[in-house]
């Protein structure tokens, strides 16, 4: 067995008005600290029972602005992570970067450091929508950055883009998408935006400041991001993911295929599936959110835990399906019955029932998948199986 290891890295230049993600605007920030706590958190986890022996396939460095800390403190977690749990070779080590944080000596010490995959939260190639959207950089940083990564060696690069953007236009987007596979990634994630609660955009709506696109006009530029994102050469994979064949990001298959992995750092989320069954199903956990918190904890515990729960098999059933859903593959009943010991049609019959009845859930051969229509109305599909 394997592992997927996540290191969350919690500060920002500046917080972008529509971000909920445990985030922090900082001028500076405790770097050495924060590389020792993650240290201390992975050593500790190594002695418990529930990832011994494994090594990991992936580790994704995700924020936050990861790209703001030093290519050697990087490198120091990479090393720690090595030493402590074994990376298996041909490993997926991936780190996100905010275009306006790089030059080419910070790309160049990241791929030294073991980084072997970047993802650029590129956003949009319209200044307009970047400053509405708050971020740092332009879209001509993106541009610099995207090549000069491919100039440090890069093979692998993914591009994130927003769509559904006030006052955006399909054509808008259409040219975004151009711009964006340009640049040659081999990766595309294309993100409605969404107006979470707890967020500036979030009260800007309240308050009438902010109009969201209408549902049809979302679910219409939706459509074009498949179609145009697809045509250019990168067939959709998951609900907000496109990659050249082969290219697909394997660390988040492993959150959509319900498997085991470890989050590190502050507010990270981790799942344990059980060895065994006589243990149950899973248990997942998260750390404390603050940073300073979660370096607090780490020094005084060894681990920064806030709440876990146990999962049992039902409620892991659930999961499983509407993970998997998302994947445009969806899962196959024998991985199913695999897993649980139990079969598909068994568990969700008549909820599945009414789902391909209303042709939003589709068989092909061994495998349960979404349709068209069930792409466009996901979260209510999922709802079903919550
Ligand atoms: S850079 Fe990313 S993580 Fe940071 S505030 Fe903006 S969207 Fe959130």
């Amino acid at each position: 067995m394997s592992l997927s290891l996540y290191v969350h890295i919690p500060y920002c230049q500046a917080k972008c008005p529509y971000c909920d993600f445990n985030s922090y605007a900082a001028a500076s920030w405790p770097e050495a600290d924060y590389v020792s706590a993650l240290t201390a958190e992975m050593e500790h986890r190594a002695e418990g029972r529930e990832f011994a022996g494994q090594r990991l396939r992936t580790i994704f460095f995700g924020g936050g602005t990861p790209s703001l800390f030093k290519p050697e403190s990087i490198g120091t977690v990479i090393s720690a992570a090595d030493r402590v749990f074994g990376i298996e070779s041909g490993a997926e080590i991936t780190l996100e970067a905010n275009p306006g944080t790089v030059d080419l000596a910070k790309l160049a010490g990241m791929r030294a450091a073991g980084i072997n995959r970047l993802s650029f939260g590129a956003q949009s190639f319209d200044d307009a929508t970047l400053k509405f959207l708050g971020r740092i950089h332009t879209a001509d940083e993106t541009r610099a950055a995207a090549r000069l990564a491919h100039r440090a060696g890069f093979t692998r690069l993914n591009l994130d883009l927003i769509f559904a953007v006030p006052g955006q236009s399909r054509a808008a987007l259409i040219r975004d998408i151009g711009e964006a596979a340009v640049l040659e990634p081999d990766h595309i994630s294309a993100y409605n935006l969404t107006f979470e609660e707890g967020t500036a955009f979030f009260a800007d709506m309240k308050r009438g400041r902010i109009v969201p696109l209408g549902n049809d006009e979302q679910a219409a530029m939706y459509a074009i991001a498949r179609e145009e994102i697809a045509r250019r050469g990168y067939p959709m994979y998951e609900i907000s993911n496109y990659a050249r064949p082969g290219c697909e990001a394997r660390h988040n298959l492993t959150y959509w295929r319900a498997e085991s992995y470890l989050g590190v750092g502050a507010g990270a989320h981790s799942f344990a599936l059980s060895g065994n069954e006589s243990s149950g199903y899973g248990r997942r956990w998260w750390n404390e959110r603050l940073p300073a918190k979660y370096i607090g904890a780490i020094v005084e515990r060894g681990i920064a835990e806030a709440g876990a729960e146990t999962i049992d098999f039902a409620t892991g059933a659930s999961e499983f399906v509407f993970l998997n859903l998302r994947l445009r593959a969806g899962f196959a009943l024998k991985d199913f019955r695999v897993r649980f010991r139990s079969d598909f049609d068994a568990d969700f019959g008549a909820r599945a029932a009414r789902l391909f009845e209303g042709n939003l859930l589709e068989r092909a051969g061994d495998r349960i998948r979404l349709t068209e229509r069930g792409l466009e109305l996901a979260d209510s599909v999922f709802a079903e199986f919550v």
